[in-house]
């Protein structure tokens, strides 16, 4: 257990946890919108709690508002195959 575990919220549900279960997605200072299993990337990062929440976020465009950016197809299906492999 980390000793300081971050609150990190649902960009969907608004749920709150600290769990690793949390998706994180982040943005890289150089502009590339990622998935980050270890949650340690630099960037601005957003997190859903789930597949479920993850897919209503990729529908839904929310990782565009919550990231400020605009993720291009490419982005969505990078992320896509990118959170299968951690499955
Ligand atoms: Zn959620």
């Amino acid at each position: 257990m980390s000793s300081h575990a971050k609150q990190r919220t649902c960009i969907v549900c608004r749920k709150t946890d600290t769990k690793q279960s949390f998706l994180r997605v982040v943005r890289t200072p150089e502009g590339q919108v990622e998935l980050d299993p270890t949650g340690k990337k630099n960037g601005r990062g957003a997190y859903v709690c789930g597949i479920a929440c993850f897919e209503k976020a990729i529908a839904t465009k929310r990782f565009d508002s919550a990231l400020r950016t605009k993720l291009t197809e490419d982005d969505y299906g990078r992320l896509k195959s990118d959170v299968l492999k951690t499955l």
